[in-house]
């Protein structure tokens, strides 16, 4: 770090050469990127949060008693001191000067840099904030009060069916009354198709999940319990809601600071925003989509990896083009293994599909019109999910129905297809 000198009364801001905001999969990627490369490079790293970064993924799991709070900890506190990082945690980024190479930090300090990522993540969309007994699901204050609220649980009512609110009622304990308000006619509409996503819903209903699809919570009462009004009529008496439903991008600060912003915080094949020397990463940018080639925020753990690697690369001045964000959701759901790789909707030129849910296994290919694998939904089985993002990365051609049956592993597959 460079010394913050004081000229006649006025204090220097500290400069570092990079400045990472946000420390989380973006910023943490970014941190183990340049020290793989460079170990001069001075980095500070700010994030309003006040503890190490963790897996949002675990949380349903931590909220449901199935892993201790340590658990959900990536690295411990020395990782920050033993990669040379400055960390301002506990702190807000209040204000980007693009011009001056400046960030404002909420107590005042000011923060210069050669080169800044923003990898500032999304907020879940608030609603009927000050409830005691309803949570959205983001940050680990979240997550706490989630734990503390379901522990004596009977009833558990979520919103929105994507993947807060079903890994979230998934993991409750056996016996806790689930309800699933959907506002769409299906589950996962975001993600999957409707084939794959009617398979899945069977096996919720089967768990026990009562699912309200093509409904709305309308009115909350809170007292000993919530009382919940739907849209469709009907009343639910529950004991904690769970809202699950929208994400909303980081982009104020770069907003402000008056960078390009779509939906995200718009960024080329390089991770960088208008701004040559600012980056973004993760679930507050938006860049392209492999398969599509459209811009979009993908939303995922790995992207986030992926363009906080490319980002550090390209900050440190070893150009290196990122291809492009796909989906890539591996879970469990209600003892159930999904994976969700590359684009898996109904408008696919064509499908392929092996395995139904009596024998607990379904795959679904989706290729394009000349054939080539873009996406892959499996149910039941998912170990293999790698060699798909391979073939959907290298843009390959779909070898056959033995693919789909292959089983276990991508050695399984290999031996297969040889
Ligand atoms: C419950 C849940 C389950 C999920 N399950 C999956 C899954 O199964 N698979 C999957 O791929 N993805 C899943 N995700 C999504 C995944 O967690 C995100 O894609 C990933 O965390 C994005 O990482 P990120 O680094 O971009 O941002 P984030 O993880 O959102 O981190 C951003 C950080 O920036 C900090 N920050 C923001 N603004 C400021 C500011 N102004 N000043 C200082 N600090 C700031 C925040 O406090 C935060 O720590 C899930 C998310 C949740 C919440």
């Amino acid at each position: 770090m460079r010394a913050s000198p004081v000229l006649e009364g006025i204090v220097m801001p500290q400069r570092f050469d990079i400045v990472i905001i946000g420390n989380s999969a973006a910023g943490l990627q970014a941190i183990r990127t340049i020290r793989r490369n460079s170990s001069q490079t001075t980095i500070a790293l700010i994030d309003r949060e006040g503890c190490p970064a963790y897996s949002r993924v675990l949380t349903p799991h931590y909220i449901g008693g199935k892993t201790g709070k340590d658990h959900l900890y990536l690295v411990d506190h020395t990782f920050y001191s033993d990669s040379a990082v400055t960390p301002f945690f506990g702190q807000a980024a209040t204000r980007l000067d693009v011009t001056g190479h400046e960030v404002q930090l909420a107590d005042g300090t000011t923060l210069g840099f050669g080169k800044l990522l923003l990898a500032l993540g999304s907020e879940a969309r608030p609603f009927k904030e000050g409830m005691g007994r309803v949570s959205t699901l983001r940050h680990m204050a979240d997550a706490e009060k989630l734990e503390s609220l379901l522990k004596s649980a009977r009833s558990v009512t979520a919103l929105g069916a994507g993947l807060v609110s079903v890994p979230v009622l998934s993991h409750l304990p056996p016996g806790v009354e689930r309800h699933l308000v959907v506002g769409s006619d299906r589950i996962f509409s975001r993600l999957l198709d409707g084939e794959s996503a009617a398979l899945l819903e069977e096996h919720f209903v089967a768990a026990g999940v009562v699912l309200h699809k093509r409904d709305d919570i309308t009115e909350v009462t809170e007292g000993e319990r919530v009382e919940l009004a739907l849209a469709s009529g009907k009343r639910l008496t529950t004991d904690a809601l769970l809202v699950g439903k929208g994400v909303t991008p980081n982009t104020k600060l770069a907003r402000d600071a008056g960078l390009a912003v779509g939906d995200g915080i718009l960024i080329d094949d390089f991770c960088r925003t208008d701004h040559p020397d600012i980056f973004a990463a993760g679930d507050a940018a938006e860049g392209k989509d492999y398969v599509t080639g459209a811009k979009n925020v993908q939303g995922n753990w790995i992207t986030a990896v992926e363009q906080g690697e490319h980002a550090a690369l390209n900050m440190l001045g070893l150009e290196c083009a990122y291809g492009g964000s796909m989906k890539n959701n591996i879970t469990e759901v209600f003892g159930l293994d999904v994976a969700v790789i590359g684009y898996c909707f109904d408008d696919a030129a064509q499908t392929v599909t092996a395995g139904n849910r009596s024998i607990g296994r379904f795959r679904k290919v989706f290729l394009d019109e000349k054939q080539r694998i873009i996406g892959a939904s499996l149910i039941g089985e998912t170990n293999d999910s790698g060699v798909y993002y391979q073939m959907i990365r290298a843009r390959a051609l779909f070898p056959g129905m033995k693919m789909l049956q292959a089983t276990n592993s991508h050695a399984a597959f290999m031996r297969q297809i040889a």
